[in-house]
């Protein structure tokens, strides 16, 4: 199991990711006010984002989508993209005092929403595929849907995002095997 400061790492990627709706075309990030308000769910802090710091988070949100959706097939594409977005914001291992321990994060030196939002990331994707493997990460077999998921449960056999997904595509293949063939 992943530790609770990657878990939210991983969450604040999927998050991210699905804030890209392909199937509908939607863009959830497509302001400066949006972008204020994601974070303020995801990395609460005083100081407003600005055009560059959307710019910037975006550019993360399309590296974090292509890992999330091209893992399971190609593990070492995406190993390249968490290792070039890590060296990217200049990432160092950061001791953190955590309950009566300690912890090591991953921290950027560089400064700003997007390096923040690349090193939680990706650091999350990082553990996923250490821990438990690229396979638990992938895309709703919902073809009216796409959002990319991660899959951190016991056995691991996710292929939809959500219960809603899977419950749709389990109708619709009883609906299928009702239908007469002729
Ligand atoms: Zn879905």
């Amino acid at each position: 199991m992943l530790d609770a400061y990657h878990q939210r790492g991983v969450d604040l990627a999927v998050d991210l990711a699905n804030t890209l709706r392909p199937v509908k075309g939607e863009d959830l990030l497509d302001s400066v006010d949006a972008l204020r308000v994601f974070l303020e769910e995801h990395l609460p802090t005083d100081e407003a984002p600005t055009a560059d710091d959307l710019d910037a988070v975006r550019a993360v949100r399309a590296t974090v989508r292509e890992a999330l959706e091209r893992a399971a097939d190609e593990p070492g594409e995406v190993a390249r993209l968490v290792n070039d977005g890590l060296r990217e914001c200049r990432a160092v291992p950061q001791l953190r005092p955590d309950g009566d321990g300690w912890r090591l994060e991953t921290a950027p030196e560089r400064r700003g929403y997007a390096p923040t939002v690349a090193v939680r990331t990706l650091d999350g994707l990082a553990a996923v595929l250490v821990e438990l493997g690229p396979d638990r990460l992938g895309v709703c077999s919902s073809p009216t849907c796409r959002a990319t998921f991660a899959d951190l449960s016991r056995n691991g056999s996710k292929q939809y995002c959500s219960r809603g997904c899977a419950h749709r595509a389990s109708v619709a293949a009883y609906r299928d095997r009702r239908r007469p063939s002729s």
